[in-house]
């Protein structure tokens, strides 16, 4: 340890793991992190922090660093091989020769970006940049698409824009929060501390916890609703059949501040209270209470039209639950619709507010790091938001950004094993472990002519796979910005330098990668820009250029600066002039929609993709745990954080064990249409009959799974389906049809 001599420095950043994006304290002595605490500024956690960030400093440990990260690029011959390092240079050239000699034989769109919700929003800016603007592809998708784009979906076909409207604030506001698909108690913990304060201080707020398990959550409800794996739209229409019929919409809002009611209304008559409580498997009692809870009805009030300004405030909280769905955008929108119906939005302590799982994939939404988007929530599909883009990016006269949309993340893959796209460039994420549908993941990391791995972490199950590794850095190291939930907008800042190798090279940030390797890119490919795209030194050149990209857009950001982002993190929109952020959105009932109107969505119940049958009869979900973060690279480094559980296991209903002649702890094979997987099991009351759990966090090096063709899978993913979401291409991790059977040993 160092010295206690030597002074301590204190940096103030940012929590890497969750959304809720907490404010942390670093101290370090002599280049070295001796300890994290939680930032009593930041308005995210005031000084909180849950298991996983305060042992943040742990991970950082140049003993941990050692075994797990990597310091220098390396290079294989082929596949299987062992990887032999390079210098930056060689590594560098070598990779624009060969992703040049793809793009010049193949075209543009024979090249992928995989990126991540992890890296920060100068580093996303630059990968965007890289792939529309010095390509010409739109082949760039994140891993957030795994958690939030039917949020995305939503918000944009409901609300005009992509922009949470609530704040955190809210929490202590509202006085019904309806918390729908998100376990906030092990996903977002210091969030959870929040609204565990408020409901302390006002005992008469009203909680509503809709989610197929009882977790941790639902241990807060006053009305916990154990709907049916898949069956939220029913829900939802369900809860607006009732405000109907009961007179608890707010008819004046509709008509002033909204579009498409009156298909919706027609769409829910049919969603009766018995229909929707067979479909869900609730009772028609406490769709009632929900439905007069949400709508804000005083207790005494008459029931008939009461305006919003009279309402008590309702705010939404949801997740992954609503997100990871093949209907995953009418599950967000039909949520949405009950706020519109009931003016519960643009008011403290109302609207609908999802919550983003990774620490900036609200960032990579801003600078339209998806296959789909353009900078500043422009969509590709608009010729002059292209043309503004294109005028930003000071392209050639008559050079477009490419108008159609790229592959999202599993049709990316899914190209790639088909062996239309060539080159997979896979930032920060572990795609090997966590895309649903392992098999075809690992055919297209196979079939791949080049696969560039840019990642800080050698244990990645993906760097397997790499012809080319290229070491970045890490939390800790970095500098940029993210954006949390509440379109806060909070510096990351580097606390020491990056480790070295021995022979002096070391990890680069992500954003100098892109830099360097785009520069040789543009000396070997056809000319698209008078100079050079990327002219940046810092990353605060680079945030400069995003703010611009921004200016008159919903998210307007040119008021805001590195500088003052110095003395406290800020909320979008923050346009020229303005001193302040701006917490809550639609005060004034306005939306950025062509008529400045609210859209209600009439879609229909649809079930899962993958329903339940006589062969496959659980339903499985995967998640996180409390003490671990996504594939454990981090997180999986401390014993500590084994504590609360300790190995990969299989939760179903304890009479369902009991009825398959099961003991606790027993290993079972979970099969699916796709593959297999031996775990044990372990009796739990938060599922329900027919239901099973498996956390999302152990990969093959952990736990063993096979394929039917015997290829070693992922965890939990070998199982998984690929299905997703129409419109927002989210897959649906929240639903796999598995049957379970006892392993039987020798
Ligand atoms: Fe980090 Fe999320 Fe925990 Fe806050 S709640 S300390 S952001 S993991």
């Amino acid at each position: 340890p160092p010295s206690n001599t030597l002074p301590l420095r204190t940096t103030r950043s940012t929590c890497p793991y969750c959304g809720v994006g907490c404010g942390v304290l670093i101290d370090s002595v002599s280049e070295r992190i001796v300890g994290v605490r939680g930032d009593p500024d930041h308005p995210a956690n005031r000084g909180r922090l849950c298991t996983k960030g305060s042992t943040l400093h742990h991970t950082a440990d140049p003993a941990v660093a050692a075994q797990v990260r990597l310091l220098q690029p390396m290079r294989r011959d082929r596949r299987g091989s062992a990887p032999q390092p390079l210098r930056w240079d060689q590594a560098l050239d070598w990779a624009a020769n060969r992703l040049a000699e793809i793009v010049c034989r193949h075209g543009p769109d024979a090249v992928g970006f995989y990126i991540s919700g992890q890296l920060l929003t100068e580093d996303y800016y630059v990968f965007n940049k890289l792939a529309k603007g010095l390509l010409g592809t739109n082949n760039i998708d994140t891993n957030s698409r795994l958690c939030m784009s039917s949020a995305v979906a939503a918000y944009k076909l409901t609300l005009g824009a992509d922009a949470p409207p609530a704040c955190y604030a809210d929490i202590d506001h509202a006085h019904c929060l309806f918390i729908a698909g998100s376990n906030t108690a092990w996903a977002h913990p210091v969030l959870f501390r929040r609204i565990e304060t408020a409901k302390a201080r006002r005992p008469e707020m009203r909680i509503i916890v809709a989610d197929p398990r009882r977790t941790d959550t639902a241990s807060l409800a006053d009305l916990y609703l154990p709907l049916q794996p898949g069956t939220d739209v029913m829900l939802f229409h369900g809860l607006l059949h009732i405000m109907l019929t009961e007179g608890w919409v707010d008819s004046t809002y509709i008509e002033q501040h909204t579009t498409g009611f009156t298909e919706l209304r027609q769409l829910v008559q049919s969603y009766t209270p018995a229909a929707v409580a067979q479909v869900c498997g609730l009772s028609p009692d406490n769709l009632y209470t929900a439905a007069r809870w949400f709508a804000g009805v005083p207790d005494g009030k008459p029931a008939t039209s009461l305006p919003s300004a009279q309402r008590l405030p309702t705010l939404s909280l949801y997740c992954q639950g609503l997100n990871q769905s093949s209907s995953g955008t009418d599950k967000n929108a039909c949520l949405i619709n009950l706020h519109l119906a009931c003016g519960q939005i643009g008011r403290p302590g109302a609207g609908p507010f999802s919550l983003t799982g990774q620490p900036n994939a609200m960032g990579g939404r801003e600078v339209g790091g998806l296959a789909n988007l353009l900078s500043a929530h422009r969509d590709l599909s608009n010729p002059a938001h292209r043309a503004e883009m294109a005028a930003l990016w000071q392209l050639l006269p008559g050079t477009d950004l490419p108008a159609l949309p790229g592959k999202t993340a599993v049709e990316m893959f899914e190209a790639a094993a088909d062996g239309q796209i060539k080159a997979l460039w896979i930032a920060c994420t572990n795609p090997a472990q966590s895309m649903p549908d392992q098999a075809t993941v690992r055919r297209a990391l196979q079939r791949a002519e080049l696969v560039i791995v840019q990642e800080a972490f050698a244990t990645s199950a993906t760097c397997d796979w790499a012809d080319l590794l290229l070491p970045a850095t890490t939390w800790g190291e970095k500098e940029g910005t993210v954006t949390n939930s509440e379109r806060c907008i909070s510096r990351v800042r580097a606390a020491v330098p990056p480790p070295r190798a021995a022979d002096g090279t070391g990890p680069r940030h992500d954003w100098r990668i892109v830099v360097d390797l785009a520069r040789r890119l543009e000396q070997r490919l056809p000319r698209r820009s008078h100079g050079t795209l990327f002219p940046y030194d810092n990353p605060q050149a680079i945030w400069n250029e995003h703010r611009e990209s921004t200016r008159g857009r919903d998210l307007d950001i040119t008021g805001l600066s590195y500088t003052i982002l110095e003395t406290a993190p800020q909320q979008w929109p923050f346009p020229e002039g303005r001193s302040t952020g701006t917490p809550r959105l639609y005060e004034d009932g306005r939306f950025p929609t062509a008529d400045g109107r609210a859209r209600f969505v009439a879609s229909p119940y649809r079930p899962p993709a993958e329903d339940r049958s006589a062969r496959y009869p659980y339903a499985m979900t995967t998640g996180r745990l409390r003490d671990q973060w996504h594939g454990m690279s981090r997180t999986g480094t401390l014993g500590t954080l084994f504590g609360h559980i300790p190995e990969p296991q299989l939760w179903m209903h304890p009479q369902d064990m009991a009825e398959s002649g099961l003991k606790p702890g027993q290993l079972v094979r979970v099969q699916s249409a796709r593959g297999s997987l031996v775990l044990p099991a372990h009796p739990s009351h938060e599922l329900h009959r027919r239901q099973c759990f498996v956390p999302m966090h152990w990969g093959s090096e952990h736990i063993g799974g096979r394929s039917d063709e015997g290829t070693a899978l992922a965890g939990v993913n070998g199982l998984t389906t690929s299905a997703f979401c129409p419109q927002a291409k989210q897959p649906e991790l929240k639903h796999t049809a598995v049957r379970i059977d006892p392993v039987y040993l020798p």
